[in-house]
């Protein structure tokens, strides 16, 4: 394989190289493998009359009229016609040349998505070129690759790039599966998957009931992320750890909780207790639902650490997770005389300087903190043990160069990673293949139970009436506005809407609002707010999916959840029914609803299991979403989806059990194509 530099094609410069480098593409070769997350079928036109809501279609039509006009803000507008209908087409962006090129009677060729309107549908900047008499353009016969890309590399370049790509490499790219693996799995040659994966056919991609040949690349991704992570395991597991032998202030702990533990979470603290022990690093995972009472097994672990005289830290993806962390290990800790603290990236030079030094000389034994840990200058004295919550934020070289900051240069920490993604505990073991896993399998007692409703938007005022109702009770109730449009400008309106609708339905409640946009400090106080009682009613955008407690709330309401994963839903649910009192899920949808979009909502109110609510969703997911992005395991994955393609997993564990002996050379090639080696080699 000659790898040919990314400037020797045309239309790469020094600037699009660098671009091209964030994506992690540094060789021409590396373009074949940076895969579409969807595709446009640009096939065929559709009559304008024959459009209907929320669908992506290609509509060409006479621009009648097309006007600059200012409806709360600027924007371009323009009316087309074909002979079955007139369509509005808006755009946000523009330039005064584009209005003046849209001249009445100029045909235009656009692609978009429609929305709904009251009198019918209109579509959104889509994008669109001028059909001259003269040269009328051949649609395309494949389906259009939408590419993941990076700000300033518009898709259209970047097609262009990836297919240039194509041209010159794929000749030259080696075929790195054994010949026995591709014949057992019936794939057919690498290089047919690489041209049909990026230009299928609708019939390919529409009519084959697992698309062959994403099935041959996501076998040849789920082999390489096997083995890398076997190899991190090994390599992992070749360093001694410090042997926590003494753990008696597990008691002494247990003895301050407000409530019992349950069997699983007992079974699980013991599971921990017994790794800790032995002089190698815990690399463990624990599975719990949301809810199960995954915290309090991380601060049990903690004590363990700080028994023996040595640091551990919490990780949390979120400084509000970070900061509620905190909370809580401080009022189980510090009554024990063990000092807790909080390193996030928002403090004054001395608050900070004061926590590097605590946890330099040791004072600080239980340290909590977000990505802030990671960086060089946070020195440890002795740690020993590495916690990661809700760890699919952080990617597992993150997580590696922590445990290396042991304070000594031989040991390594012991590893226990959190997450609440459903995963059948079968596949757990393949899919996190470096770790050993633990599942939480029963929800806490004594927990007020969760009722779920799925209601349409024009009944919104009764859901108004009864948080008012529960409001005046002195419970407190989250509202939540997904993201429903593409850009963010949009999403953090919707958010905002509803937060000025409610204030003005209900002047005397306390409404607070948080969203994506506000400062990280100002999100905490909102939240902290929250939590304190201080706002009656949380507005917010999906921000508060992961990890928030706050057992005072008890209803939970959802706009436009018929657009929502029903993973993401069930996260969101989650964030009620954690205190004594009945709680209430009430979940908005648009009239109308297909068939399919009722049952995913129904899916939701009969359960409240996560893993039976997850292979519903897989189950429900239709062809256009075969590439969709979802849980991508403990390595980023490009293609794979662990749970779609699970039923690989079997046969490509045993395939790679012995591999490294049967194909010398191949496993790091692999890896170099699909995982990257800085992941499996830094600081390991
Ligand atoms: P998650 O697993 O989603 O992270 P948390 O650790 O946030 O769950 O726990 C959810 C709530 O349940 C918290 O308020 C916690 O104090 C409480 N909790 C945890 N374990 C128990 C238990 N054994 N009995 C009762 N409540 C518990
Ligand atoms: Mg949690």
């Amino acid at each position: 394989m000659k790898n040919v530099e990314l400037t020797g094609l045309k239309g790469v410069g020094p600037a699009v190289k660098a671009k091209l480098e964030k994506l992690n593409i540094k060789t021409q070769s590396d373009l074949l493998f940076l895969l579409p997350t969807r595709y446009e079928n640009r096939t065929f036109i559709k009559n304008i009359g024959l459009l209907v809501p929320d669908e992506e279609a290609q509509i060409e039509g006479r621009v009648v009229v097309c006007n600059i006009v200012y409806r709360g803000r600027r924007m371009m507008v323009m009316q087309l016609a074909d002979e079955t209908g007139f369509l509005t087409v808006r755009f946000f962006t523009f330039n005064k040349y584009q209005a003046a090129g849209l001249k009445p009677n100029t045909i235009v060729r656009c692609f978009g998505k429609t929305r709904k309107i009251s009198s019918g549908v209109e579509m959104i900047h889509p994008s669109y070129q001028i059909i001259n008499n003269n040269d009328l353009k051949p649609l395309p016969k494949t389906l259009t690759p939408v590419y993941p890309t990076t700000k300033g590399l518009p898709q259209a370049k970047l097609r262009q790039i990836v297919s240039l790509g194509i041209q010159e490499q794929l000749k030259q790219t080696d075929e790195l599966l054994p010949e026995v693996i591709v014949k057992e799995m019936g794939f057919g040659t690498l290089e047919e998957a690489l041209v049909k994966i990026h230009n299928p056919t609708p019939e390919e991609f529409y009519n084959a009931d697992r698309f062959a040949p994403l099935k041959r690349l996501v076998a040849e991704e789920l082999i390489a992320n096997q083995l890398a992570l076997r190899r991190i395991k090994k390599t992992t597991q070749s360093n001694p750890a410090q042997a926590l032998v003494r753990n008696t202030l597990i008691k002494a702990l247990v003895g301050r909780l407000p409530f019992t533990l349950t069997h699983s979470q007992e079974r699980v603290v013991n599971e921990i207790k017994e790794d800790l022990k032995k002089p190698r690093p815990m690399m463990r995972l624990l599975q719990g639902d949301v809810g199960s009472g995954k915290t309090v097994v991380a601060a049990l672990a903690m004590s363990i650490a700080a028994d023996n005289e040595t640091q551990s830290v919490l990780m949390a993806p979120t400084e509000l997770l970070a900061e509620q962390h905190l909370d809580n290990l401080r009022g189980w800790f510090e009554p024990l005389g063990v000092k807790t603290v909080l390193l996030k990236s928002n403090l004054t030079q001395k608050e900070k300087g004061l926590i590097l030094s605590d946890i330099k000389n040791g004072e600080a034994s239980i340290i909590v903190g977000t990505h802030a840990l990671f960086q060089n200058k946070v020195e440890y004295k002795n740690l020993s043990l590495v916690i990661v919550d809700e760890q699919h934020r952080f990617g597992v070289d993150q997580r590696l160069s922590l445990v290396k900051k042991t304070g000594d240069n031989d040991s390594v920490a012991h590893q226990l990673i959190m997450t609440a993604t459903p995963i059948p505990r079968t596949l757990a073991m393949t899919a996190y293949g470096d770790l050993d896993t633990s599942v939480l399998d029963e929800l806490p007692k004594g927990r007020g139970q969760i009722k779920t409703i799925v209601i349409p938007d024009d009944k919104r005022s009764e859901v108004v009436q009864k948080i008012t109702q529960e409001t005046n009770k002195g419970r407190q109730v989250y509202w939540v506005c997904p993201l429903i449009e593409e850009s963010d400008e949009l999403n953090y309106e919707a958010a905002e809407t509803t937060f000025k609708t409610l204030s003005s339905e209900l002047p005397t409640k306390k409404i607070g609002l948080v969203h994506g946009k506000l400062k990280p400090n100002m999100k905490t106080k909102t939240m902290v707010d929250f939590k304190n009682n201080i706002h009656e009613i949380l507005v917010a955008t999906t921000v508060i999916e992961v990890g928030v407690d706050v057992p005072n709330a008890t209803i939970m309401v959802i706009e436009n959840s018929e657009r929502l994963g029903l993973s993401q839903l069930h996260q969101l649910r989650g964030r009620i029914g954690r205190g004594e009192h009945e709680s209430l899920c009430v979940l908005i949808y648009k009239k109308p609803l297909n068939d399919i979009a009722k049952q995913r909502l129904n899916t939701v109110r009969k359960s409240v299991d996560g893993f039976y609510i997850s292979e519903k969703d897989l189950e429900l997911r239709g062809p256009g979403e075969l590439l969709g992005t979802r849980q991508k395991g403990v390595i980023g994955l490009k293609i794979a989806d662990i749970s779609r393609d699970a039923y690989m997993l079997p046969a490509i564990n045993r395939y790679c059990a012995d591999f490294d002996n049967k194909y010398p050379g191949l496993s790091e090639r692999l890896i170099d194509r699909w995982v990257g080696q800085q992941i499996v080699y830094r600081n390991v």
